[in-house]
């Protein structure tokens, strides 16, 4: 199938899990752009809309779906976009974009030969501060960077055991949220130098972790990762620079600039992220950027491991 462009795009969800439940569905429900058409998904079921078990019967049965969404665990995201992008549909791919970086490189290299959309989506760079401390950045010398994302896996990640599987990431599930932010607002290629990362003697991931990185100039960044952060839960960067301290916290969406606030537009991630994925299946463009997956990768290569207590969910 060519995909079309003109009109409604007609998408189907693949991976009815929490976050296409929380997040992209209502999202394209209130998306004039969008018709959510299908949905595939070993066991989950939505009302009022063709539900399959995977993208192969899928796209069978409703050949008009012009693009996807792939909102799946990652450690099966990289064959189904290949099948989707193999068949002429615009993909999103929910983050991280695979397991490895060289799966996405592998998918970039399909799309540029398909003539498709593919969309690495980073719903963190859509929160509503990111774009003004990118700008505010822009213009000053970075001094140093602190970074705290803690938070409690067993609220925002109940019966999820598929992230202390190998691929699954662990406590970098979150934790690539704050480096998708990071690697959009200090300019420059980001250079991992240390990380210490922490194993539960019974999971294949991390479950903390404490990251160097320095920036061209120099300019160090200090990553704290937690993913038993019981009470208040911080989603921090902090940004000291020559004309002062820039602060995001809420995972991007306040900004302060020497505690006092800075006002953001009204706007939500994912409404900001399907605006985005529009404008790139309009333009059949290929929006793939691996620098957080990149960083998560070298923090593997070059992390101590540490063994810490089983985790008990
Ligand atoms: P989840 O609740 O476990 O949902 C993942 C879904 O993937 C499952 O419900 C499962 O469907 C489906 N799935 C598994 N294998 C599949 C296959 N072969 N074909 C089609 N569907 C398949 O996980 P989640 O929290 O939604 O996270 C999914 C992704 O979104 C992750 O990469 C995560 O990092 C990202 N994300 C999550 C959040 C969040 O707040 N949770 C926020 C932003 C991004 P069945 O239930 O039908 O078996």
């Amino acid at each position: 199938m060519t995909a079309t462009v003109h009109g409604k795009i007609k998408i189907a969800i693949v991976g009815l899990g929490k976050i296409a439940r929380d997040q992209h569905i209502p999202s394209l429900e209130s998306n004039d752009a969008f018709e959510l058409i299908a949905v595939a998904s070993p066991h989950g079921k939505l009302n009022g809309v063709p539900c399959f078990g995977d993208i192969e019967t899928l796209l069978h049965a409703i050949p008009e779906v012009e693009a996807v969404a792939l909102c799946t665990t990652p450690q099966v995201r990289y064959e189904i976009a290949r099948y989707a992008l193999l068949h002429g549909r615009h993909v999103l791919l929910e983050k991280p974009p695979g397991v490895t970086v060289t799966e996405v490189l592998a998918l970039v290299d399909l799309a540029k030969q398909r003539g498709v959309t593919l969309f690495a989506s980073w719903h963190s760079r859509h929160a509503r501060a990111v774009e003004q401390a990118r700008v505010w950045l822009a213009g000053r010398k970075i001094l140093s960077v602190a970074i705290t994302w803690k938070e409690d896996v067993r609220v925002w990640h109940p019966a999820q055991p598929w992230i202390w599987k190998a691929g699954g990431l662990g406590v970098f599930d979150p934790g690539i949220n704050a480096l998708s932010i990071l690697t959009e607002i200090v300019p420059g290629t980001l250079a991992m130098k240390d990380a210490e990362l922490c194993y539960p003697s019974n999971c294949e991931t991390p479950i903390a972790a404490r990251l160097s990185l320095t920036d061209p100039r120099g300019a160090m960044t200090h990553v704290e990762l937690d993913f038993l952060q019981t009470g208040p839960q911080t989603w921090n960067i902090d940004v000291e620079t020559d004309a002062g301290r820039l602060s995001l916290s809420m995972g991007g969406s306040v900004m302060t600039v020497d505690d006092e606030p800075v006002a953001t537009a009204q706007t939500t991630e994912y409404a900001n992220l399907y605006a985005h994925f529009e404008e790139l299946v309009r333009r059949r463009c290929i929006e793939v950027d691996v620098a957080p997956l990149q960083l998560v990768a070298d923090a593997f290569l070059c992390g101590r491991r540490v063994d810490v207590e089983p985790f008990v969910s």
